[in-house]
């Protein structure tokens, strides 16, 4: 057994997550990006002396949300605190956080194992003001200054802290896939990453298998992609087994993940942590979540991704990976959907969806959102081809059309005199013609080499300009040469 395998790697996720509203958590400033610095501010989010918070209404609603959406159990109270520190780019000296009494508890979500499901718990979520923003570069005076924008300051956020159950970076890729997929779901956060609107730490400790204390953990900052969460938690896993192999102790610290390296490191050790002396924060009563109020989020919660993918198998009959694919995003369902209920066929409409619509949008560079091609016309096309008006060859031949001009495959079709011909007498016509114009295949073909049917059937098609009904002409021309 190598090193590596008799270890066993222990995850847990902290995953920070905007909220989508439009103005801050405790003031009425916009939350917005691509502003003037330090334009979207005002005397609380700027934390001058007696300004005062009114929490968002719409934050809590959504930090509901998302606590439905991962399971918890929304708490009827929780508590604001101070977390008190010292950064430039936090001009109150504090975080407002929720500490001891959160908003929600005790959620989960499962992940798809090849061995099978695996449920992932949740200990809490709780809501926070984001910080603002210190800039070390980007200015003529660099050198010599760090520049703060404070628009971002009192952004909404919510914290989703996972009980330390994941045991493979893959665990924890598909962890962070599905919260993701569910508060978008839910319309709790775009969750762009790339945007910073949902960022992730990764606490890591390695132990012998079997063993059943955990081991002292790092903690990894700064990993904005899911490609990096992977590779700061293989790097991790190989940097403190040959800390443990070599006769070392791993000490409980901050790390940072440098992409361009590959390597994460150390940022400050435990000794050096903020002692934050949590209190309550006296500007703000209480949260109540009263059971009304919790009663009507609950009745206006959409459909979340697992439940769709388990009702996408059995309302339409999909494979588990069409399933997967089709509810990718909350877009992603939506059209299918709409194009699937429209239709005989919803398997087709998948392919379709999965398959040539896909490769459009990829190549075009567009959303499915702003497809060109409504989800009724995929509907009308593959309807089209159930009852044999349309050839899957000249389906494809449509398609494209279809995407450029959003016109309706029916359109097109008529437009472009592009018809399947199923009609017997009209066929027989072409096939009389492809025998008198091949008589040395029609007489291989009544010595016994019967392959040259296919050859006899091509020719039809190609005179019919790929409109003749291929099931039909074969059985046509079998009689024909009888
Ligand atoms: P802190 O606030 O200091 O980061 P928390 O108790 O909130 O501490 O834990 C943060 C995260 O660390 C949680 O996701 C938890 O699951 C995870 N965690 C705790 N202990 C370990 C460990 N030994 N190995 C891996 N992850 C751990
Ligand atoms: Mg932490
Ligand atoms: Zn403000």
């Amino acid at each position: 057994m190598s090193q590596l395998a008799q270890y066993e790697l222990v995850i847990g996720l902290e995953v920070h997550v905007q909220l989508a509203t439009r103005t801050k958590i405790f003031c009425s400033c916009p939350v917005e990006t691509g502003n003037a610095p330090n334009t979207n501010v005002c005397p609380v989010c700027l934390g001058f002396p007696g300004a005062l918070p009114v929490l968002s209404r719409h934050a809590v609603e959504l930090a509901i949300r998302g606590g439905l959406a991962l399971n918890c159990e929304v708490q009827p109270e929780s508590i604001f605190s101070r977390k008190n520190y010292f950064y430039p780019d936090l001009p109150k000296g504090y975080q407002i956080s929720q500490f001891d009494k959160p908003v929600a508890l005790r959620g989960w979500l499962d992940i798809q194992l090849e061995s099978g499901v695996k449920r992932i718990n949740i200990t809490r979520i709780h809501m926070e003001d984001d910080a603002g923003k210190s800039q070390h570069d980007g200015f003529k005076d660099s050198e010599r200054y760090t520049y703060v924008d404070l628009n971002r300051s009192g952004t909404p956020l919510i914290e989703i802290v996972s009980e330390p159950d994941m045991r493979s970076s893959e665990e924890a890729f598909l962890y962070l896939t599905e919260v993701k997929q569910a508060l978008q779901f839910a319309g709790v956060s775009t969750c762009d990453m790339e945007k910073g609107h949902l960022r992730c730490d990764a606490n890591v400790s390695v132990r012998l298998r079997g063993a059943e204390k955990l081991g002292t953990r790092a903690e990894i900052k700064n990993v904005n992609s899911f490609r990096f969460l992977r590779q700061a938690i293989d790097f991790e896993f190989e940097r403190q087994v040959g800390i443990v192999e070599s006769g070392g102790r791993i000490i409980q610290e901050t790390r940072l993940y440098n992409a361009d390296s590959g390597e994460t490191v150390s940022m400050r050790s435990k000794e050096e942590a903020h002692d934050y002396r949590y209190f309550p924060e006296p500007d703000l009563v209480p949260l109540r979540i009263g059971a009304e109020w919790l009663a009507r989020v609950v009745s206006e919660m959409p459909e979340l991704p697992q439940a769709k993918r388990a009702r996408f198998l059995t309302e339409y009959g999909l494979r588990p990976y069409d399933a997967d694919v089709l509810t990718f995003t909350r877009e992603n369902a939506e059209y299918y959907e709409q194009a699937a209920a429209a239709s005989k066929d919803p398997k087709a409409v998948a392919n379709w969806v999965m398959g040539d619509l896909a490769a459009m949008l990829k190549s075009t560079g567009k959303e499915i959102a702003d497809s060109p091609i409504p989800p009724r016309h995929i509907a009308e096309l593959v309807d089209l081809i159930g009852t044999g008006e349309l050839s899957g060859k000249l389906a494809k031949e449509i398609f494209p059309k279809m995407f450029e001009t959003g016109d309706a495959p029916k359109a097109i079709m008529e437009r472009e005199g592009l018809k399947q011909i199923s009609d017997t007498g009209a066929l027989e016509k072409i096939i009389d013609d492809v025998i008198a114009n091949n008589p040395k295949q029609v007489e291989q073909y009544k010595g016994g080499k019967t392959t040259v049917i296919g050859f006899l059937v091509g020719a039809v098609m190609k005179a019919s300009r790929g409109q003749a009904n291929p099931a039909a002409v074969n059985q046509l021309m079998a009689e024909k040469l009888k």
